[in-house]
């Protein structure tokens, strides 16, 4: 399994996927479209059913049942962009055999070094043998790790027809990293009852619960008059854009905050005596703390309004995803069954809160309950990334065990 793995995944990381916020076409790049071909063709060719790609560059395959077990459908997704903040072209990942635990040189010329002193996670990978990048790039085990591991579990389990399940649901899926993986997802095509993503970091992570998220936009107009003559008539936008910032708590920020901790976070702040714009997300993992959150900024935005002016403040808030958890906690059995599989197999589940979303966090409020498993990988979205193609195997065996399970516990 490791070698078809570490196959696999190389093949796909050479595929420049990166996404594109500023495009407005899905996928929103070209590359997207070439990995998702590549992924149709192969998936026919390992014997699985059903294989599409839609208009939006979704595929789509199927796992046929091989019992007559009432066992509900069940699908694994991954995604097929990687981030768009750093660079995806010419990715050429290079192999380590055995790693001995000490410094990666990954680039020579450049002096650039994975080291254990930067990176004490590397410890846990002694005598593995590991993916890296060559210092330039990112590797995008975010998250063709997971479509590795997700193809490679399929073709598992058609080599090997002596294991029962029922049937089960695959879709490798573009622009996650740009927030809009599920926007154009068909949830009655997939048809699955319940979804994993296979998007998770290290060993054992299993993740249920998401941020709830909002954005918050605030334009506040001044009044700009030459400052020889101002008195009584200037009014200053960026000091009224203080005033609100200041009216935050300041330790509920992302600096500031951990585990289960909301915050407000000030992504920019533009401004000049006659314009200044603000903009916040808010986040929070309990649904009435991130409803008072909201409000708070609009008591705020209303104060302000009331000593400047009515028109000089307008606050617009869209909440972007919520905690994924709500849908997730009357289903629980199927988080259950991945800490089983992971048990079953030596590994011990590390359940923590995303703080952040997946693709689950939308498509369990589109009726697909989805937690997240792990796919291995450290250090995304940048030139340290990394994956241990021995995690990658262990990932592959969960979703075979998971699937094994879900047969197992049906009538
Ligand atoms: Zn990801």
């Amino acid at each position: 399994m490791k070698q078809e793995l570490i196959e696999r995944f190389i093949r796909y990381a050479k595929v420049n996927t990166q996404s594109d916020p500023e495009s407005s076409t899905c996928p929103s790049t070209q590359g997207q479209w070439e990995l998702a071909r590549m992924l149709v063709e192969e998936l026919k060719s390992i014997g699985m059913e059903d294989v599409t790609v839609d208009e939006n560059g979704y595929v789509m395959a199927t796992l046929p049942a091989n019992t007559d077990k009432n066992v509900p459908v069940i699908g694994f997704l991954a995604h097929m962009d990687t981030a768009p903040e750093f660079t995806g072209a010419n990715v050429n990942p290079q192999l380590i055999d055995s790693y001995d635990g000490g410094d990666i040189v990954l680039n020579k010329e450049q002096g650039i070094i994975l080291s254990p002193n930067d990176f004490p996670e590397l410890a846990h990978y002694k005598g593995h043998t590991l993916i890296t990048t060559d210092g330039t790039t990112l590797l995008g085990a975010d998250d063709k790790a997971g479509i590795a591991e997700i193809m490679t579990a399929m073709n598992y389990l058609i080599q090997h027809p002596e294991i029962k399940h029922g049937k089960v649901r695959v879709a490798f899926t573009p622009d996650e990293e740009i927030g809009r993986g599920p926007h154009k997802f068909d949830v009655a095509k997939f048809g699955a009852q319940f979804a994993y993503t296979v998007d998770g970091g290290p060993l054992g992570e299993l993740e249920y619960e998401s941020f709830n998220a909002a954005e918050a936009k605030i334009t506040i107009k001044g009044k700009n008059v030459h400052p020889g003559t101002a008195k009584g008539k200037m009014i200053n936008s960026i000091k009224i854009a203080m005033e609100f910032q200041q009216q935050l708590p300041a330790d509920e920020a992302p600096e500031h905050t951990e585990g289960y901790e909301g915050f407000y976070h000030l992504l920019s702040f533009q401004g000049s005596v006659e314009e200044t714009k603000l903009h916040y997300i808010i986040r929070d993992f309990d649904r009435e703390q991130f409803e008072a959150r909201k409000a708070k900024m609009n008591e705020i935005a209303a104060s302000l309004a009331q000593k400047y002016g009515n028109d000089r403040i307008t606050l617009e808030i869209n909440d972007q995803y919520y905690n994924m958890r709500e849908k997730i906690e009357p289903v629980r059995h199927i988080v259950d069954i991945a800490h089983e599989a992971m048990t079953n197999l030596g590994i011990e589940p590390k359940v923590k809160p995303i703080r952040g979303g997946t693709d689950g966090s939308q498509l369990s409020y589109m009726g697909l309950p989805t937690p997240n498993l792990f796919a291995g990988g450290e250090n995304f979205h940048g030139r340290y990334e990394y994956i241990s193609a021995d995690t990658m195997v262990k990932s592959a065996e969960v979703i075979v065990e998971i699937i094994k399970l879900f047969e197992q516990k049906a009538s």
